[in-house]
């Protein structure tokens, strides 16, 4: 099983690495990483098209070969998936995001938008946060990963009890930032509503010209049941099966009764 890690917190992110040791050494595993040279938090689903795409093989933290690009976390996915690696890859693995990716935080997450991005090309992918701003402990998060890993060798080796590789495996997965004997639980969950508190920052540069800057407090959100919000603040893991169709159904049913 040949898995494509990546990040959208760059190629020294201490989460990668965590989410590196946490499957590298399963048996028959094989585990290629590609990341960004940079920082591609809160970037969204981007993709390089305008310009040429630099990609450097490089001796990582630990000495191991990983390969570092300019381009974006989507476009470390489609790299992989195009012929950087010899073959495609059975699953992709972004994270372990320094940060927790709740509710509307998936349409401004590169950790999202990587698995999405292999998700488009057909490839099972799995995000994976970590539910902190500071001291992170991705304990759990990486040990989960771990388990889900051995988990879908199990099906592919036609042993009972696993789970199937199936393309339509697009999971947001958020843990809280425990040890994974801490945590309560594992839920499936639904994406649940962020409060933002976003505020705009006026201040002036050293020649007196005005520039903004977005800012305020930490987001918040809605407890609702179900949520993957709630189940955070539950201590628990939340996984949110995602699809990429973004129709409103129901409002599709009511702007059908209109008149134009
Ligand atoms: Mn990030």
């Amino acid at each position: 099983m040949h898995i494509l890690l990546t990040n959208d917190d760059g190629i020294d992110g201490p989460g990668l690495q965590a989410l590196y040791e946490a499957v590298a050494d399963l048996p028959e595993v094989e585990v290629t990483v590609i990341a960004p040279d940079r920082n591609w938090s809160i970037s969204g689903h981007n993709k390089t098209m305008d310009r040429p795409l630099r990609v450097s093989e490089i001796k990582w933290y630990n000495g191991l070969e990983a390969f570092s690009t300019d381009g974006t976390p989507a476009d470390c996915v489609s790299l992989a998936g195009l012929g950087l690696m010899p073959e495609v890859p059975d699953l992709v693995m972004s994270g372990i995001n320094t940060g927790p990716n709740l509710g509307d935080d998936v349409t401004y997450s590169g950790t999202v938008a990587a698995a999405m991005e292999a998700h488009i090309a057909g490839i099972p992918a799995l995000a994976f946060s970590c539910n902190a701003y500071v001291d992170f402990n991705f304990n759990a998060a990486a040990r989960f990963a771990r388990r889900l890993v051995t988990l879908f060798q199990r099906t592919l080796k036609g042993e009972e009890g696993g789970l199937a590789l199936t393309s339509d495996l697009l999971l947001n997965i958020n843990a809280p930032s425990l040890n994974f004997d801490e945590i309560a639980g594992v839920e499936i969950t639904r994406q649940g509503r962020r409060i933002y508190r976003d505020e705009l920052f006026r201040r002036e540069d050293p020649r007196g010209r005005p520039y903004y800057w977005i800012g305020g407090e930490r987001p918040d959100g809605h407890l609702t049941d179900g949520t993957d919000i709630a189940a955070v603040a539950n201590n628990k893991i939340s996984i949110t099966p995602m699809m990429l169709d973004l129709t409103n159904y129901l409002l599709m049913d009511k702007l059908k009764t209109w008149s134009f």
